[in-house]
């Protein structure tokens, strides 16, 4: 089981989601990458319907809700139905590394 992060920024100067987790390791998450994986059934429909690109450009994230087990996060296009454990946060997170 991976823990909870030790810190949370949400950035919207640069458009991420920084993440510290509690082993030393930062993770910058683009808005829109995160907003693309989300896994909610909805989400999930219009990913292998290949809508996912109808996201705004200006997509941020307005809410952070910490579960406990993960987040919440209510982003700019009235999407809050995202629930993102933190083991998925970090899977998406180390994707993000070095792009
Ligand atoms: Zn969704």
């Amino acid at each position: 089981m991976i823990q909870p992060p030790r810190k949370l920024q949400n950035s919207r100067t640069t458009g991420q989601l920084v993440i510290q987790w509690a082993a030393g390791i930062e993770h910058k998450i683009a808005y829109r990458q995160l907003r693309s994986a989300c896994r909610c059934a909805s989400c999930r429909a219009d990913q292998t319907r290949g809508k996912i690109s109808l996201i705004p450009d200006d997509l941020y994230v307005v809410k952070i809700n910490n579960l406990g087990q993960g987040l919440q996060l209510v982003f700019s296009d009235g999407h809050e139905r995202g629930i993102f454990p933190w083991q998925y946060l970090h899977d998406i997170g180390e994707q993000c590394v070095g792009q």
